[in-house]
């Protein structure tokens, strides 16, 4: 069936024009109200300090939904209360402003208390995925130079007792099971140091500068980098709540990354609250009965999701998701890899709502290319860049290559920003001369190759790494992905390109089926045929090979460079972020 190229925008949110008319950054900083006595600007204040002074006490910030079918809700006084004590316990352990306060936990309401509460010690906020084994806690620990790290007794004794004798100046807090105290020999108890703290708390000045998080990269394309970030990126988390996710105050808001990423930091702590909205939080995996139980018993009204998540529930058809009603859901967005076009469609077909699609990165800090509300939607686009931020394509620039700006639209280059909004990265941890290889002629290049539509529209192609040369074309593989998901069988594709003497790459395809199909050379076939069609030629696959999933990082993303490394028989380089892995 041939799909409309655009669907038009609904509801009544402001126009993309009018959102670029009336933004500016002075605005956007005039949205939050900074401590009081002109003592700077602290995320934690804008999220939840000025809201339970200001009237809001008594609404919920936090719904919480175990895994267990425990149910917990902690109102903006409560969030306020226990993240100042967690502020003064960190105080009496000696943890000082600047110092980086790890979390090691599961979605569990101590992982947002703690966070919120190393933002008002203005400590550093560096929030690790529970799922990591050893290692890669380890190896994160060391660039950050950890401080303290609040973790559980379980996993101290399973991940972090191996690697302590490494860590001689790491102080672990460990909170206990259903707050039992826990008894593990010269580390701190969260029960009894929560208790032991006062309850008020005046956060100390903080320049709008100081380094607020430390978040680590998903390590797509290699070893994962420790972003730096800052109080003001606040002014981003709080703007693009508002006017990429359209959050307003009293929404419930679902945020379904894990506080591990950056995404589940800025949107699903952050954002939400700065606005007022209610942040909801599943502590279980995903399941797809369970979430649209969620979507429609909690009555959620704004959806942050990610493709992979998307796609998951496409496999099982619409109609589960059309068993249910979701009355309140208004705007469903989706971020952390292209999301293809006939994603967009079938939430127009499940949910009777397109998914919003938008791009941004860790070092990023916030939303920078959306679908906006007010906006129609472009199938395949990732939408137009956010007010107050200026984008180009551009090629070469890397390794002294001459640079130049892309002008004339529908061609491709790397995408490129302007630096100067507030979210922006200040640096990879320890890594300057990498920081540095990120800026040419005062624009930063973001490693993703994209095009841009007469109409602003931006269009992703692939990270710069993953993009296929052959036979002269120049293949990115989320479009050949894109086309191969529109089959029926087909759940999910990954594109590599696999070297060839002849054509310097060729296109291969691998291809997870839905249920009800099997893998068979007649299948394949067909693949390419269907490919060929959409595609032509010269960009289908030519060759296809069936997987029961593809390698994934833990925040979701197809792992390419892994396929490839896998069918050349090369080392895999470094999966400590691949899912299952350890
Ligand atoms: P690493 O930098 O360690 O390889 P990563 O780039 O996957 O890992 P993140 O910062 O979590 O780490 O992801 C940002 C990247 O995810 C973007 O640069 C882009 O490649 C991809 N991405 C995010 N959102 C989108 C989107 N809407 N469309 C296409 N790609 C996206
Ligand atoms: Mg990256």
């Amino acid at each position: 069936m041939e799909r409309p190229r655009v669907i038009a925008k609904s509801g009544r949110a402001p126009s993309y024009e009018a959102l670029c008319r009336d933004f500016s950054w002075a605005q956007a900083r005039a949205w939050l109200d900074g401590l009081p006595g002109g003592r700077g600007l602290n995320i934690a204040h804008e999220a939840v300090t000025r809201h339970a002074r200001s009237g809001l006490g008594r609404q919920i910030a936090i719904r919480w939904l175990g895994k267990r079918g425990e149910r917990r809700e902690l109102d903006y006084a409560a969030l306020e209360r226990a993240s100042n004590r967690f502020a003064n316990a960190l105080a009496a352990a000696g943890v000082g402003p600047g110092e980086r306060v790890f979390s090691l936990l599961g979605r569990i309401p101590e992982l947002y208390v703690a966070a919120l509460g190393t933002l008002k010690n203005r400590s550093v906020l560096a929030p690790l995925f529970s799922a990591f084994g050893p290692e890669p806690i380890a190896a994160r620990l060391r660039i950050g130079d950890a401080r303290l790290l609040v973790t559980t007794e379980a996993a101290y004794r399973k991940k972090i007792a191996p690697i302590a004798a490494g860590f001689p100046r790491l102080q672990v807090m460990l909170v206990g099971e259903d707050e039992r105290l826990t008894s593990v020999p010269g580390t701190l108890d969260w029960a009894r140091a929560m208790r032991a703290a006062a309850d008020e708390l005046e956060i100390g000045p903080t320049s709008p500068e100081d380094m607020a998080l430390l978040h680590f990269t998903s390590g797509t394309t290699g070893k994962p980098k420790g972003a730096v970030h800052v109080h003001e990126a606040v002014v981003m988390h709080h703007a693009t709540g508002r006017l990429a996710l359209d959050l307003r105050p009293g929404d419930v808001f679902w945020c379904t990354a894990d506080p591990g990423w950056v995404t589940g930091t800025s949107y699903g702590i952050v954002s939400p609250l700065t606005v007022g909205a209610t942040l909801l939080v599943d502590e279980a995996d995903f399941d797809a009965e369970r979430w649209l139980r969620i979507l429609e018993e909690e009555r959620v009204d704004v959806w942050y999701t990610a493709p992979t998540a998307v796609r998951m529930m496409m496999r099982g058809g619409t109609e589960l998701v059309r068993a249910r009603r979701y009355p309140a859901l208004r705007f469903i967005s989706s971020v952390g890899e292209p999301l293809n076009p006939e994603a967009v469609f079938w939430g127009l077909d499940a949910f009777d709502l397109p998914i919003h699609d938008n791009w941004w990165q860790t070092e990023t800090g916030g939303i920078m290319v959306a679908n906006f509300a007010g906006m129609e939607i472009r199938p395949g686009s990732m939408g137009k860049v956010l007010p107050g931020v200026e984008a180009a394509i551009v090629r070469g620039g890397r390794e002294g290559e001459p640079f130049e700006l892309v002008r004339e639209p529908g061609v491709e280059g790397e995408l490129a920003l302007r630096p100067g909004w507030p979210s922006m990265f200040r640096g990879y941890l320890g890594e300057e001369e990498r920081y540095r290889k990120c800026f040419v002629e005062g624009w930063y290049l973001t490693g993703d190759l994209a095009k841009r539509d007469a109409d602003g529209y931006l269009w992703f192609v692939g990270r710069a790494d993953d993009v296929i040369k052959s036979a002269g074309h120049l293949i990115g593989p989320f479009e050949v992905e894109s086309a191969l998901i529109e089959h029926p069988a087909v759940a999910e594709a990954g594109v590599i390109g696999r070297p060839d003497p002849v054509a310097m790459e060729v296109v291969k395809a691998f291809v997870a089926l839905k249920p009800g199909f099997e893998p068979s050379d007649a299948l394949a076939q067909e693949l390419v045929g269907h490919a060929r069609k959409r595609l032509g030629a010269a960009i289908a696959p030519k060759e296809i090979a069936f997987l029961p999933g593809l390698p994934r990082t833990r925040s979701g993303k197809i792992m390419r460079r892994l396929l490839k490394a896998r069918e050349l028989g090369l080392p895999e380089g470094d999966t400590s972020t691949l899912e299952g892995g350890t």
